[in-house]
C-alpha cells in the first residue's frame, strides 16, 4: 500500500465517523497536537513504546489533509526529496 491508499483508506474512515474539520486551519492545529503528544513520548533519554504510534498519528493527520485538499502527496514528497538532494549542502558542516 503506498502513502497515497493509505491516505485515501484513513481520509474515508475519518468522513464515515463524522471527524473531519471544516477548516484546514484546524486540521493542522491537529496535526500539532500529536507533535505535542509525540513529544511527551521523548521526556525520557530514550522514547517510550508508545512514540511510534504517536509518529504514526502526525502522518495520518497529514496525509489526511493532503487527501482532502487533492494534493498527491507521495508525488509531492517524491519532488521535494529530490529537490533537497540538487540543493546540496548549502554551506552547512557535516
Ligand atoms: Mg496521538
Amino acid at each position: 500500500m503506498n502513502i497515497n491508499d493509505i491516505a485515501e483508506q484513513n481520509y474515508l474512515w475519518v468522513e464515515k465517523m463524522g471527524w473531519h474539520n471544516k477548516t484546514t486551519l484546524e486540521a493542522l492545529a491537529l496535526v500539532a497536537s500529536e507533535v505535542g503528544e509525540a513529544i511527551n513520548e521523548c521526556r525520557h533519554e530514550v522514547p517510550s513504546d508508545s512514540f511510534g504510534e504517536e509518529l504514526a498519528d502526525i502522518i495520518l493527520r497529514v496525509v489526511d489533509i493532503a487527501h482532502w485538499q487533492g494534493i498527491n502527496i507521495e508525488q509531492e514528497i517524491m519532488a521535494k526529496m529530490l529537490k533537497n538532494e540538487q540543493r546540496g549542502s548549502r554551506g552547512r558542516v557535516k
